[in-house]
């Protein structure tokens, strides 16, 4: 661990893609002095369980300007931070083989493509044409944006943490935060395993853990940990390297390329809250069937590896960004319900300006948690 800071301008909590494209981001502003503690290593949490996929196709127009800016910055990544992120166009394909999801998603993409973004909708043909390997069966339609793609998590974390440090930031890792001072509703410092840093201002981004976070200064952060699994293939000759980020949208199986074979997932609705990080066989006979109707050519490939990773759920899928009312100054970036990674670079923008009192890049006021009870709408388009 590296030596504690006695004192900071700021401490973040949580070294994912949030806390660290916040540090990067404050500490390129000129902000000297921040602080981000990590109780494990960096990108321990979700991040580096992530699938990658980085997109623009959303419901919410706020979540669609988040993920548009966080796809340029992801361009610009290997020029401004010197790190290789092996960023893949090949695009996000959402097949649909129920009406009210075709009408939903003609209403999405007219949405998106009023903000830029270049999706359309597709018919069947055309989108066997661009993943050769899925089954029409009942597909009605499809939704497609070239410019949606996928990643790789670590060299994000590796870029942000690099950038951060060289900007001025410190980074301590192995060393978790235990508990915050708060006097007269001022928060005066951050109490850690390794002992105190003395600071005016905070913020929570500690994923699918930040609710224990939030009740260290009496804010209630509405985060439920959800385990998700991926699967990688062995390698599949003859893969057509244009396939894109594939998503049989009603069962929520999805797959992209990896290295020579593919990743693929699927959502478990039997999976219940909670922090457990085993892996389990429980949810294979749902992917197997689904295997079997959209893509029968993966169901005699051998599987490589695997792994287990956290959701951090919201009741309404949508994430939580502001600075708290009750105390001064707590801020949180949190919740991002599985679609985290991809807003990773707005997100540490947003946050930046959120603690410098600028206006954000992103309007984010509505993903104040100050909105539930107000009957807000969900985001529809999560995988
Ligand atoms: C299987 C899977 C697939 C996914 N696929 C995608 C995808 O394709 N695209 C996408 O955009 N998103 C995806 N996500 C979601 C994405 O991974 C998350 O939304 C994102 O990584 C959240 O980043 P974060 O920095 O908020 O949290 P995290 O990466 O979880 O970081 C939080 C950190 O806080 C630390 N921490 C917690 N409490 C404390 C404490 N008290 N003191 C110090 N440190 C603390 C933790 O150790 C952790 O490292 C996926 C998630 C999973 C599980």
């Amino acid at each position: 661990m590296a030596e504690l800071p006695t004192s900071a301008s700021v401490v973040i909590i949580g070294g994912g893609v949030m806390g660290l494209s916040t540090a990067y981001h404050l500490a390129r502003a000129g902000v000297a002095d921040v602080v981000l503690v990590e109780r494990d290593t960096l990108g321990s949490g979700s991040t580096c369980k992530a699938a990658g996929g980085v997109r623009a196709q959303f419901s919410d127009p706020v979540n669609i300007l988040l993920g548009q800016r966080s796809l340029r910055a992801y361009e610009r990544f290997a020029v401004e931070l010197g790190q290789e992120l092996d960023l893949q166009r090949s695009g996000y394909l959402f097949l649909l083989d129920d009406p009210d999801h075709v009408a939903a998603f003609e209403d999405n993409v007219a949405l998106q493509t009023s903000l830029g973004v270049p999706s359309r909708m597709i018919s069947p043909a055309e989108a066997k044409a661009l993943s050769p390997m899925v089954e029409l069966d009942g597909i009605l339609a499809a939704a497609w944006s070239p410019e949606d793609g996928h990643c790789t998590p670590e060299s994000v974390v590796l870029g942000y943490a690099g950038g951060a440090r060289r900007a001025g930031a410190r980074i301590v890792q192995h060393c978790a935060v235990t508990g915050i001072d708060v006097v007269d509703g001022q928060v005066r410092g951050v109490l850690t395993e390794a002992g105190p840093i003395a600071t005016d201002t905070v913020v929570c981004a500690a994923g699918a853990w930040s609710r224990a976070v939030g009740e260290m200064v009496g804010v209630e952060l509405p985060v439920e940990p959800v385990r998700r699994q991926i699967l990688t293939t062995e390698p599949m000759p003859g893969l057509d390297p244009a396939t894109p980020f594939t998503i049989d949208f009603a069962t929520s199986l999805y797959f992209h390329l990896e290295g020579p074979g593919l990743l693929l997932g699927m959502s478990d609705p039997d999976e219940r809250p909670g922090f457990e990080l085993g892996r389990t066989d429980a949810w294979l006979p749902r992917l197997g069937e689904a295997i079997e109707r959209r893509v029968p050519a993966l169901a005699d490939v051998g599987i490589a590896s695997g792994w287990a990773g956290l959701y951090e759920m919201t009741p309404d899928h949508n994430a939580l960004v502001g600075e708290a009312d009750g105390v001064s100054r707590f801020l949180y970036a949190t919740g991002f319900s599985g679609h985290g990674f991809l807003m990773g670079p707005a997100i540490g923008e947003v946050l930046r300006d959120l603690v410098l009192g600028r206006t954000p890049p992103v309007d984010v006021a509505g993903l104040s948690v100050d909105r539930f009870g107000s009957g807000v709408r969900p985001e529809l388009n999560i995988v």
